[in-house]
């Protein structure tokens, strides 16, 4: 993707950010507290003309969180398969001791439609089907910029083989972070797992475009009642990935997986890979939380390393 089809505006106050949008007749009213995320303060802002906008907030040298979050969002919008909120800039404002923000279209969900989970499995499947070269400039698996997987920085240098790009950009760096969590025998299952990861893993029939951390939180219902996905920390990768992830915390309904199974091809043999793609996910919370993620990590790699 060359850098004018994806593109942000940045501001330097919310003030200007708000006339250079909707006018300079218009000012914030209301400024409401919204609860869910685990990184950012996010709010409700109400306009002088009635217009909601929804914004998160974080320190001025974290404005980087939202320029990635930008681009995932742009680039999943491009594929024009499933709902997504419409960004309008990112910026800091110098007020208030000074945060970076971002400002984006508030989602506000009616109710849900019929066959909320069939769509949506619809719409995901379309999203993993549409072309995803020009997200990678050139290679296959990766992203043309690094992101952030919740406030951890996420590699995403292309590859052409998706199993290297897993080990490389994925499990090796989050490995390497939680050194400290491990003994000296469980380094060595660490080792064994990664230059045996292509016994596991298998390249997939096309690279797809993934939202990248696709949990139940980060699924919200917009207002044609279909599900709309926020938050993501796209790359182009193996669809499954994003399928291990739904079931993580919890799972989504059956027949939003019946409804994909319908909808795209699966390659034989996903669930024996699913905790694999998983432990990217553990590993990334023990990281970013702490010890009460190392039994399953260490269950998964044991399961992985031992059959
Ligand atoms: P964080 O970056 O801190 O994880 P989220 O992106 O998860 O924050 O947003 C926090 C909460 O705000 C979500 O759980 C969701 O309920 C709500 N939310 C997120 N994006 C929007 C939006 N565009 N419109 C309305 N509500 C939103």
């Amino acid at each position: 993707m060359d850098s004018t089809s994806i593109s942000l505006q940045h501001v330097t106050s919310l003030e200007s950010a708000i006339s250079l949008f909707w006018g300079s007749g218009r000012r914030i009213v209301q400024k409401e507290r919204v609860f869910g995320g685990d990184i950012n303060q996010a709010f409700r802002l109400t306009l002088s003309d009635g217009t909601h906008l929804f914004m998160k907030t974080n320190d001025k040298q974290n404005k980087c969180f939202f320029t990635a979050e930008a681009v995932g969002l742009a680039a999943i919008a491009q594929c024009r398969a499933v709902g997504t909120p419409h960004v309008f800039c990112a910026g800091t404002e110098e007020d208030g001791g000074g945060f970076s923000f971002l400002l984006m279209e508030f989602i506000q969900g009616a109710g849900r439609i019929r066959h909320y989970w069939e769509t949506f499995a619809h719409e995901l499947a379309a999203l993993h089907q549409a072309p995803a070269a020009e997200f990678t400039g050139g290679g296959k698996y990766g992203f043309i910029q690094d992101n952030y997987i919740g406030r951890r920085e996420q590699q995403n240098t292309v590859h052409d083989s998706w199993v290297s790009f897993f080990r490389d950009c994925r499990l090796e760096p989050q490995f390497r972070q939680a050194v400290h969590y491990f003994s000296t025998s469980d380094l060595k299952m660490v080792d064994r797992l990664l230059s045996h990861l292509d016994e596991i893993l298998v390249e997939p029939e096309q690279p797809s475009l993934l939202h990248g951390d696709l949990w139940s939180g980060n699924v919200i219902t917009g207002k044609d009642g279909k599900a709309w996905m926020i938050d993501p920390a796209v790359y182009v990768g193996h669809a499954e990935a994003d399928l291990a992830m739904t079931e993580l915390f919890g799972g989504f309904p059956r027949e939003f997986y019946d409804a994909y199974r319908e909808a795209a091809s699966w390659q034989p043999g996903y669930e024996s890979r699913r905790d694999l793609y998983n432990l990217y996910q553990l590993l990334n919370h023990l990281n970013m939380f702490g010890g009460s993620y190392l039994t399953s990590v260490k269950r998964i790699l044991s399961f992985y390393v031992e059959n």
